[in-house]
């Protein structure tokens, strides 16, 4: 049903918040001519928490349904399409160590069948191979093969698993980790290029009106539509809207309660943290050590970037985790509340105390798995924010969309890459675009993403690099973690 009231305006939209999940659905909306309003209280565009593993099949998560996992493949892969500069192209390694607890061979059942589903969908469609052959999605190493590893020499651009593993089979405790050792293309994925991408290709819409310093302060019924009361600072102002988008990302409750569409969601706090190895030369992986999460032996993330520099997660309460760090809503309201010290370091940053004390934490804890990652110095701002997960079920990781009432829609991604498919499936809720006069097989020509999406598609890298460093250097991290990696 398409509820303008005015039958000689076009339909109007409003997006609230600019973080992937908006930015992408203003983009998505306005590629296909609707007139789209996207209200952002910050400066910038994709500034909110960090998105840094594209993940393409899900296999971080042992916890995760196979269902979820192929939800996260097939999104990864539509959003790769729609963002065609933004991936690091090097494997992530997951690795069982004895202090997990775990057995590596149960990985293995579900990863053979998200290898068969992304070997279906580049049957179907040539576009989706963004992760190499499908044959190559994942390796498996044993310790003798991790041995022989040890002795080669890695070439500057690794080529295939095998020179990706050489850094890992030189410096890891290869003693402390359970066999198989698994290598699978779940790629990196920029932040700063997604944000960099939506930017430039929304700047070239002249349907996307981008408000960007600019909150929603109000929002009312209004006949058919909502009036939203908007403040950029200087003034109040009202506007009417159609439709309403609630992209808010944490915060979206808040806007749930101005709306009185009552939600259950958590919210959870997590940090990383950016650090410098400089007398590592090589050219690491992402690498998983599996761990108890919330115990002294929890996850640890080591995520490379150019020029020696790593971003490490550490599922541990001195690193990544925060003492009531995650948080549920309640019946009067449907925005959790984070403790203050907490929302605190979003809207005002960090104590150089705490940043430093977190970062070489996050050191001592890679260093356990990788001995010579002690000598990684910290090296800025962390990498944080707080992360939405609807329901109640803190395992959750692929959720897109809900509808409440006729024209208010609210997106709760947990990561970024389900922000595509939900604004798909508002357009096609709302009926915003005409249905497609092409016919094939009695049936409507589905558009692809690269048709959908022309002025995003067209963008080229050095034009994403270098706005997407400007943005990294903007928001005070370095450049090297715009710039391409992999390849
Ligand atoms: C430490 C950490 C690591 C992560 N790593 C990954 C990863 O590797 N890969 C991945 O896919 N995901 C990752 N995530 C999750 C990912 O960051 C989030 O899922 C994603 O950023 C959510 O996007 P969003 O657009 O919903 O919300 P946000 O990015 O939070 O955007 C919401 C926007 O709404 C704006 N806003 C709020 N209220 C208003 C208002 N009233 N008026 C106007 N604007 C408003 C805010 O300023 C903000 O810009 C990670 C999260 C954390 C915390």
């Amino acid at each position: 049903m398409t509820l303008n009231i005015d039958q000689d305006k076009p339909t109007k939209v409003a997006v609230i918040g600019g973080g992937i999940a908006g930015a992408t659905t203003a983009l998505h909306l306005a590629e296909q001519g609707i007139e789209v309003d996207l209200i952002e209280k910050s400066s910038s565009l994709i500034s909110g928490p960090p998105i840094c593993h594209l993940h393409a099949g899900g296999n971080l998560y042992r916890e995760i349904s196979l269902e979820q996992c192929v939800q996260l493949l097939r999104q990864s892969i539509e959003s790769v399409r729609l963002y065609p500069h933004t991936l690091n192209k090097r494997p992530t390694l997951i690795v069982v160590p004895h202090s997990d607890g775990g057995d590596p061979n149960e990985l293995l059942p579900r990863l053979e069948q998200i290898r068969a589903v992304y070997r279906d969908l580049v049957e179907q469609d040539e576009a989706n191979r963004v992760l190499g052959e499908p044959e190559q999605y994942f390796k498996l190493y044993s310790r003798e093969e991790l041995d022989q590893l040890k002795l080669r020499e890695q070439r500057a651009e690794p080529q295939d698993h095998d020179e990706w593993l050489i850094p890992f089979a030189q410096q890891a405790d290869l003693d402390a980790i359970h066999y198989p050792v698994v290598s699978v293309n779940e790629y990196g994925w920029s932040v700063f290029r997604i944000a960099a991408s939506a930017m430039l290709a929304l700047e070239q819409l002249p349907n996307c009106q981008m408000k960007l310093n600019t909150q929603l302060v109000d929002m009312t019924p209004s006949g058919m539509q909502w009036l939203l009361t908007m403040d950029d600072g200087q003034m109040r102002y009202q506007h009417h809207y159609d439709y309403v988008i609630n992209a808010c990302g944490f915060e979206t409750g808040i806007v749930d309660d101005l709306a009185n569409t009552p939600r259950q969601r958590m919210v959870e706090f997590k940090a990383a943290y950016v650090t410098k190895w400089a007398s590592n030369q090589q050219m690491w992986p992402e690498v998983i050590f599996h761990g108890p999460r919330g115990t002294p032996n929890g996850m640890a993330q080591l995520t490379p970037y150019p020029s020696s520099i790593f971003q490490l997660h550490g599922m541990t309460k001195e690193v990544t985790l925060f003492e009531d760090g995650l948080v549920g809503s309640c019946h009067q309201s449907s925005q959790p509340q984070l403790p203050a010290p907490l929302v605190n370091k979003i809207s005002q940053g960090w104590r150089e105390s705490v940043r430093v004390e977190r970062s070489n934490k996050a050191i001592e804890h890679m260093s356990r798995f990788v001995p010579s990652y002690a000598d990684a110095i910290e090296f800025g701002l962390p990498l944080f924010g707080a992360q939405q997960i609807p329901g109640n079920d803190e395992t959750l990781r692929a959720a897109d969309v809900s509808f409440a009432g006729e024209h208010y829609a609210r997106i709760e991604v947990v990561k970024g890459s389900s922000a595509l498919e939900a604004a798909c499936k508002i357009v096609e809720q709302w009926q915003l675009v005409g249905k497609s006069k092409e016919v094939i097989n009695g049936e409507p020509r589905k558009m692809s993403i690269e048709d959908q999406h022309p002025i995003s598609c067209a963008l080229t890298e050095s034009q994403v690099v270098e706005k997407a460093q400007l943005l990294a250097l903007e928001r005070g991290y370095p450049t090297e973690l715009a710039q391409v990696y992999g390849h």
